[in-house]
């Protein structure tokens, strides 16, 4: 029998959604809604596995209102949403804290939890937990399952996750590494162990998830063991508009010598920073274009972009040890042969190298960009967090049916 899962990621002013067929996994219907909650006239894009693509221009004034607009999308082009064997709805959570380490059925106490968890997650969390509320009430028969980016970060070692800050706001302010990422940190090894042809328990690998927002995860055996993503997603590599590492007093010292208040920094290091500020583009497309041209800031931030990331394969080599391969994803990582080979520059003593060949040639799936017979293989995975999404949902679900059997 059929089995098909719905997947909402649920932002401030978007919702993206899409329903996905497990058995062949496939996209059956793909869409998104923009500028929910604004005056001005927001976006629903509808794009059905078969058909044309259904637009509608309106004012969606909140989630609600945004969710009636998908129903009636599936009915307008569909597929029908009466006639699939919907089994679950898994929504994207940002923020599990130390609450969630599994995707998790919800219920109004798990609602309320991540609510909770705003404080940690203040942009994300209210959005995600208003697409849960809106979406319970329009599939109220279907469970509805919580997979949190967090969660596979869970099996961080107290070595890595532990801040060394002052015990009060460790105990009392939740303080610690969290990680972000996860769901795609986790199917990337995954399909990287399969390709390699070792069981994940068996695997050590370095995963870059390299998008708009970007992350390393150093994986052993299967389990995340750290993570450059930290308390909040602003820790760690240079992204398109967060800043990643720096020190922790440049805060201070902007208050000091600009007048500047943490909330103003935190919008900075969050929105302005990053190749924004390097270049004016937050698209490393468009700053591999004005680097071409010979533009200077560009090649600066390239230079930067890179460098983060080859020192933290440096540092977590050390973390693992042994090293079963390094594997990049996301917008930049799969598509960017520039910024692979520029990453992995000079670590050939580490065994890691990639064949300039393969990583030029043009291609859009699993592939090894290392020559033959690497040390260390360099593999390109394309992620996919929805469909990760919707297994993980679909395994809570059938396991909670099982659940209830038992219990009747
Ligand atoms: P998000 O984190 O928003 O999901 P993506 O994983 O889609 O982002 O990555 C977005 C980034 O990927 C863009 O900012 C862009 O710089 C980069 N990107 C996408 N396609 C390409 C490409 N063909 N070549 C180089 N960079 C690309």
């Amino acid at each position: 029998m059929a089995r098909d899962v719905l997947v909402f990621n649920a932002g401030s002013s978007s919702v993206k959604y899409q329903l996905i067929g497990l058995e062949q996994r496939e996209r059956l219907a793909t869409g998104l809604v923009g500028r929910i909650g604004e005056n001005a006239a927001g976006e629903l894009t509808h794009r059905p596995a078969q058909g044309s693509p259904y637009e509608v221009r309106d004012r969606f004034a909140d989630h609600a209102q945004a969710l009636d607009a998908i129903l009636a999308a599936f009915k307008a082009s569909g597929p029908d949403l009466a006639g699939t064997d919907l089994v679950a709805v898994g929504h994207r959570v940002v923020h599990g804290g130390d609450r969630f380490d599994q995707p998790t059925l919800i219920d109004d106490a798990v609602l309320a939890d991540i609510r909770e968890l705003t404080a940690l997650a203040p942009l994300h969390n209210p959005a995600n937990a208003t697409g849960i509320e809106v979406a319970r009430k329009a599939f109220p028969d279907v469970p509805h399952i919580a997979v949190f980016d967090t969660a596979f970060h869970r099996t961080l070692p107290p070595a890595a996750y532990t801040y060394a800050v002052p015990r009060e706001w460790r105990d009392r302010y939740s303080l610690r590494r969290y990680g972000f990422h996860g769901t795609s940190h986790q199917y990337v090894a995954r399909q990287a162990a399969r390709l390699l042809g070792k069981a994940p328990q068996e695997t050590n690998l370095i995963v870059l998830h390299l998008g708009n927002g970007a992350s390393a995860c150093a994986v052993e055996g299967g389990r995340s063991v750290e993570t450059s993503m930290g308390l909040t997603p602003l820790e760690g590599l240079v992204m398109g508009t967060r800043s990643g590492d720096l020190d922790p007093a440049v805060p201070a010292y902007l208050e000091r010598v600009a007048g500047f208040d943490a909330k103003r920094i935190d919008h900075a290091l969050n929105q302005e920073s990053g190749l924004l500020a390097l270049t004016g583009s937050n698209d490393l497309r468009d700053v591999g274009r004005a680097r071409e041209n010979g533009d200077a800031d560009a090649r600066l931030a390239i230079d930067v972009y890179c460098h983060r990331i080859r020192k933290y394969i440096g540092a977590y080599y050390a973390v693992l040890g042994r090293v079963d391969a390094v594997v990049f994803t996301a917008g930049v990582g799969e598509n960017d042969d520039l910024v692979r080979g520029l990453a992995l520059r000079g670590l050939e003593r580490l065994g890691i190298a990639v064949d300039e060949q393969r990583n030029r040639a043009a291609g859009s799936g699993e592939r090894f960009i290392s020559p033959e017979g690497a040390e260390v293989p360099v593999l390109v995975v394309p992620t996919d967090e929805e469909l990760e999404i919707a297994e993980q949902a679909v395994a809570v679900a059938s396991g909670s049916r099982q659940h209830n059997a038992e219990d009747a």
